[in-house]
């Protein structure tokens, strides 16, 4: 990757974009779009389909024939591993065009786009196509005149509905298990994000991939999303994104025909570092670039720093000087640590978020406002809050932005304490060169990660899923296989 190729990409349009619905193009039912601003300078760059709940129908019911008919279920093991193999391989081909295109959607820096995006979507389906041919059924212990068989098959119809930071990253954590499996999928991208996505269904259909087994539905959630979730021909809903839009999903679910409904969602996650870090310089740059990068548009970002007395000065000084230092601008800069926020409206939300936390006693140590407005983009300076007590809102709600709350803790069981104090759990940090402890808090604290001397970077070989009001099921790893399987039990006298 270079400068000079992602500068030409960057140059060439972005054409007006459609639902992709039975291996063709079309557009909304309602004939209107909707703008697609670049975080990047706040221009125009492109136009979506507003979808429409007929659109939904209209992919939901073509997903149903093409299960009804098996022509992906009933492939070969070895063929469906075959197309998407060669998909994943064409998402490595045109890695850079993806990346430089979902930069210019959604605003993560290049630098971890690249791999975070379609370097991970990749790495994501090849790791499903090369687990499908290992799926087995089961015989159950019996008298010697039964025989119980259970059957693990597809579900039929899988709805998945994708958030704005990782659109390709995230939709193969959902897609590659889904197909793997043999179902067949409506997909909804984010409205602020969806153009990555179109190209990589684009490219599942070169690699062979049936028509009417993915299709793309584009618009906003309240449309598009409700009637996903209200759709009868829709068997499981999989979703990543916010908890309130995830409560909605449940209602939908309930209205209509009990979907099976999976949630990934937000969360407030602790970073804890002991004044036995085996490294404090480390740890401060793990804390620091586990919440800054892309803009901390992530969902296990690191947003509660909890830091034992003993080294709190030294720490907190130590983090902002690296926030300061951070390079923030272009995300299609290749020097460019941080990007864009992805939109004006979640710059305005998270500078309220700030406000709210020095209103409730938090003192800002660096950071705090709005920057390079001139580009026309939407950016945000590393932001970090000392002070913020366990029960403020900084300590409590999801920001979704590059700011860090900071507290402090005396004990190991404080930090436990403080750690366990909200409504969320999806990962977590602990700095430690206690290995003892280290387990201790592995064991005690209750989120679906807990990252030890190190914060994020963990594979495709582990699942990814929350506890408590972070969610409800695991994508990644072979686990994730169960929400796109269905068990039979055949039980036949002898
Ligand atoms: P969001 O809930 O606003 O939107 C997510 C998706 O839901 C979008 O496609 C949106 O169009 C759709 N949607 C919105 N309203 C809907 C409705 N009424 N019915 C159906 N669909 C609807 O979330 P977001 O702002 O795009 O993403 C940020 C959130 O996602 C954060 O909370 C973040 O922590 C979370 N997230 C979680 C994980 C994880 O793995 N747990 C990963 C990434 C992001």
């Amino acid at each position: 990757m270079n400068q000079s190729d992602i500068d030409s990409l960057r140059l060439k349009s972005v054409s007006a974009q459609n639902h992709f619905i039975d291996g063709g193009s079309y557009p909304s039912a309602s004939d209107e779009t909707l703008e697609v601003l670049s975080p990047i300078d706040g221009t125009l760059l492109s136009t979506i389909p507003k979808g429409a709940k007929a659109d939904v129908e209209h992919a939901a019911k073509v997903a149903r024939n093409a299960f009804g008919d098996r022509r992906w279920a009933g492939k070969s093991p070895a063929e469906r591993k075959k197309v998407l193999l060669k998909w994943s391989a064409l998402i490595e081909k045109h890695a850079l065009e993806l990346a430089v295109l979902g930069v210019q959607d959604n605003g993560t820096e290049i630098s971890m786009a690249i791999k975070a995006e379609p370097g991970s979507a990749a790495a994501t389906i090849r790791y499903y196509a090369e687990a499908l041919d290992k799926v087995y059924g089961e015989i159950a212990p019996t008298a010697d005149d039964v025989l119980g068989m259970i059957h693990k098959e597809p579900v039929g119809v899988i709805g998945a509905i994708i958030p704005w930071n990782f659109p390709m990253m995230i939709g193969a954590w959902k897609l590659g298990p889904a197909l793997a499996m043999g179902n067949s999928v409506v997909l909804k991208p984010s409205e602020t994000a969806s153009l990555s996505l179109v190209r990589m269904v684009e490219l599942a259909h070169e690699a062979g991939l049936p028509e009417g087994v993915l299709n793309i539905v584009l618009g906003e959630g309240a449309i598009v999303g409700e009637a996903m979730g209200l759709s009868m021909d829709i068997d499981v809903l999989v979703f990543t994104g916010s908890a309130t839009t995830g409560r909605r999903l449940l209602q939908y679910s309930a209205q209509s025909n009990l979907k099976r409904v999976y949630l990934e969602l937000g969360g407030k996650s602790p970073h804890i570092v002991f004044a036995d870090t085996p490294d404090l310089m480390a740890s401060a740059k793990a804390v620091a670039f586990g919440i800054f990068r892309n803009s901390g548009q992530v969902c296990v970002a690191g947003s509660r720093l909890l830091v034992e007395d003993a080294i709190h000065d030294e720490l907190v000084n130590a983090v902002s000087d690296i926030a300061q230092k951070m390079k923030i601008g272009d995300p299609l800069q290749l020097d460019s640590d941080v990007g864009a926020v992805n939109s004006e409206r979640q710059l305005e939300q998270n500078l309220h978020f700030v406000d709210t936390a020095l209103s409730e006693g938090g003192e800002l140590v660096t950071g705090g406002k709005r920057i390079l407005t001139d580009t026309g983009g939407y950016y945000m300076a590393p932001t970090v809050v000392a002070k913020v007590t366990p029960f403020a809102t900084l300590s409590q709600q999801e920001v979704f932005g590059p700011v860090l709350g900071v507290s402090s803790f005396s004990s190991e069981a404080d930090a436990l304490e403080q750690a366990n104090a909200t409504v969320y759990g999806l990962a977590a940090g602990v700095w430690t060169s206690n290995l003892a402890r280290a387990h201790r808090m592995v064991q005690g604290i209750r989120t679906g990660v807990v990252h030890v001397n190190t914060y994020g970077g963990a594979d495709n070989t582990v699942p990814l899923g929350g506890v408590g009001q972070s969610g409800n099921g695991h994508d990644k790893s072979l686990h994730a296989l169960n929400k796109y399987t269905e068990l039979k039990t055949a039980w036949i006298k002898l």
